[in-house]
């Protein structure tokens, strides 16, 4: 049953991969699987090209430090033996609240959690319920205006020409637009704003166990139906100093999303933290990066602020592309050489930086504390390495609605309590704009998938099969 499990997994895995278009930081990524199936371009007499470098199977990369008790890299394969996961180090108390949050509100009791009161796990919810309706009139009544782009197709960037033409569309996926309402970097120097996605999950534990004994805190972008499944590991995670953030409920490209749908995911995973939690995030990241001004405009209206990874060229995107070992489209060298790179990158740069990471997968976990984050710590000159909120230089609270300080981090957009529309979409970040286009999307040949539920179906299966 597992390894049936396994591979329908990976089938599904191949397809998020393809969803997930920025390249990767690593320029000799070029030569990787997914690349060359991108550049087997038919020939003008229509067959393939015969002349296709072999795919590359080793990359070099040095660490300066490991973790001794690091899973050995031979392990740290798609399909390997479930490794053991850590419990929880403590099981939070209703009522208890974050020392580093001193106005929080008093922690629910994740018993009185009633997981019917939700949509299906890992499915679009529907967009006729009445929380819903009551989610879009809180966007109307932001005053912020939603752009009136159709949606794109699934196909990503290659599918889309149209889409991907219409730089007023600011269309992150293919091209790397931004505006002034994201976040892609930190503004200080050698600074890491960290960050992992897809949570909370089962060796979520055992990324927690190692920042605590590093003493490091993150960001998680969580999704909302992993939320409901792990209250309490969401609950060990906001007390003890790490940052929640939303990244959707059922984690579908939100660009291929009807305005209702975008706001019924935003909605339900910002209602799952809040109830979980007792606080409302006000930071959000769309799944595969997947932002364009209409998915902007609907976040800031519902009060959350874009954050995305830091991306310098098409080729320097900071994405350790850790979320395809488990589905062997990457390997775990592949993604320590693109860490490499990022830290060559990172170090060169004038402002901090965002790395996308995950903690969905034990291989992503395995590879991010036995060496991602041994690495980084031991680098010279040192990285500061904290949570994106407070790598923006603001207290913790400042990442919650409910103890944000409206006095000096006006809230964005609408959102939950809010009715002041404050923010402009304005083109942002230097060198962000349609200056790159089309071409930059070096995953072209890659076929994308064919529906949003991919990312569902693998992870859902996975959790069933460690049920
Ligand atoms: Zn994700």
């Amino acid at each position: 049953m597992f390894y049936l499990v396994l591979a329908l997994a990976y089938v599904n895995l191949l397809t998020v991969r393809a969803q997930s278009s920025p390249p990767s930081s690593a320029p000799s990524a070029q030569s990787s699987v997914g690349s060359a199936v991108g550049s087997a371009a038919p020939t003008s007499s229509g067959a393939v090209t015969s002349a296709l470098p072999p795919p590359a199977t080793t990359f070099s990369f040095s660490l300066q430090s490991t973790n001794p008790t690091a899973a050995p890299l031979s392990e740290i394969v798609s399909g390997a033996p479930l490794s053991a996961t850590q419990p929880l180090a403590s099981t939070a108390s209703p009522g208890a609240t974050p020392s580093s949050i001193p106005n929080a509100p008093p922690l629910p009791d994740p018993a009185t959690l009633n997981p019917a009161a939700y949509p299906p796990l890992d499915r679009p919810p529907p967009v006729d319920s009445p929380e819903v309706q009551q989610w879009k009139q809180e966007v109307a009544n932001s005053g912020i205006t939603i752009p009136g782009f159709e949606p794109t197709v699934a196909g990503g960037c290659p599918a889309n020409p149209g889409p991907v033409a219409d730089a007023s569309r600011c269309w992150w996926t293919c091209g790397g637009c931004t505006r002034e309402s994201d976040v892609t970097n930190c503004p200080d120097q050698m600074t890491w704003g960290l960050t992992y996605d897809d949570g909370p999950a089962n060796y979520t534990s055992n990324l927690l166990q190692y920042l605590d004994q590093a003493n490091l805190k993150s960001t998680f972008f969580v999704v909302g139906s992993r939320v409901i499944s792990f209250p309490r590991t969401l609950q060990l995670q906001y007390l003890t100093g790490h940052q929640i953030a939303v990244h959707t409920w059922s984690h579908p490209p939100l660009t291929t999303l009807s305005n209702d749908e975008i706001i019924a995911e935003l909605g339900w995973s910002r209602k799952a933290i809040k109830d979980v939690l007792g606080v409302t995030p006000n930071m959000m990241r769309p799944p595969f990066g997947d932002i364009d001004d209409r998915v902007r405009a609907i976040s800031v209206a519902m009060g959350l602020t874009p954050v995305l990874w830091t991306r310098i060229s098409p080729l320097a995107t900071f994405d350790t592309d850790d979320f395809n070992i488990a589905g062997g489209i990457a390997s775990v060298q592949q993604v320590l050489h693109n860490w490499e790179d990022i830290v060559g990158n990172a170090t060169t740069m004038n402002s901090g930086f965002i790395v996308l990471e995950h903690d969905l997968f034990q291989q992503s976990v395995e590879v991010a504390t036995g060496y991602i984050l041994p690495d980084a710590l031991a680098h010279q000159p040192a990285f500061r390495i904290e949570p994106v909120i407070s790598c923006l230089n603001k207290p913790l609270g400042d990442a919650y609605v409910e103890t944000n300080d409206n006095a000096t981090n006006p809230p964005i957009g609408g959102g939950a309590g809010h009715t002041t529309a404050v923010v402009t979409l304005a083109s942002g970040a230097p060198g962000s704009a349609s200056a790159t286009g089309a071409a930059s999307n070096t995953n072209s040949g890659v076929s994308f998938a064919p529906s949003p539920l991919a990312f569902v179906a693998a992870a859902g299966l996975l959790l069933v099969a460690f049920a």
